[in-house]
């Protein structure tokens, strides 16, 4: 079996994957394909799940400039009239509606759902029909390194903990340096350890310089200019 160190814990997992990466195919991100996955082969990531906001464009982008050894994982990042919602492994985007009209029409395409930060209250978060979306959905994002509050993750996980639901975790880049801020870890391939229960979360919970990032990106595009953020 493939051993890769951990590069934030120095702890050693078979499979480490950032569960929701951003490009260039979602208006508030300007990352390259090739950029992220440069970022993401620097890391010593073995996968990302590529998750532009209600489209699958970006996937191919990535897959192609990708070497064998990083796998690619298809997915959206589905709005719902609720939270976000992370489609992974389907290869045709679920309509958007209600949580759980989408979780079904998820598990049709044989995906697999997962709500993306869903507590964070400053963006957008789920607040009514929670155990019977908790019966449907297949995991629990609890690490995820955009939510600027420690105590929105620590609600997911307790959630995930109640409903004894897989947890994930996942850096919500829209940048490549944000690329494995945050992470899911698991013993076997991520599809089989999510069906186990066996996945852990790694990497930081919050920090700011994404969201900086974002608010420079904005700027950029609404007045036609070209600043970076380095890191
Ligand atoms: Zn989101
Ligand atoms: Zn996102």
């Amino acid at each position: 079996m493939d051993v890769n160190a951990d590069p934030y814990t120095g702890g050693e997992m078979a499979y480490t994957y950032d569960l929701q990466v951003h490009t260039d195919a979602s208006p508030c991100s300007n990352a390259a394909p090739a950029d992220v996955v440069a970022a993401a082969v620097s890391r010593d990531l073995d996968g990302i799940a590529v998750t532009n906001h209600d489209t699958l464009a970006g996937v191919a982008a990535v897959r192609t400039t990708a070497p064998d050894e990083l796998t690619v994982i298809s997915g959206v990042e589905v709005s719902t009239t609720q939270g976000h919602l992370l489609a992974l492994n389907v290869e045709e985007p679920p309509p958007q509606g209600d949580p759980l009209s989408v979780i079904e029409h998820v598990h049709d395409l044989g995906g697999v759902a997962i709500l993306s930060h869903p507590f964070d209250r400053l963006r957008e978060h789920y607040a009514s029909n929670l155990d019977a979306i908790a019966a449907a959905v297949d995991a629990i994002e609890v690490r995820n390194s955009r939510c600027l509050r420690t105590r929105y993750n620590e609600r997911a996980r307790a959630f995930a903990r109640e409903h004894d639901l897989p947890v994930t975790g996942a850096s919500d880049a829209h940048f490549p340096m944000e690329i494995g801020r945050a992470y899911t870890t698991c013993e076997r391939p991520l599809l089989e350890a999510l069906q186990r229960g066996e996945t852990s979360s790694g990497g930081r919970d919050r920090y700011l310089s994404g969201h900086a990032a974002t608010k420079l990106h904005q700027l950029n595009e609404s007045l036609g200019l070209n600043f970076t953020l380095s890191r």
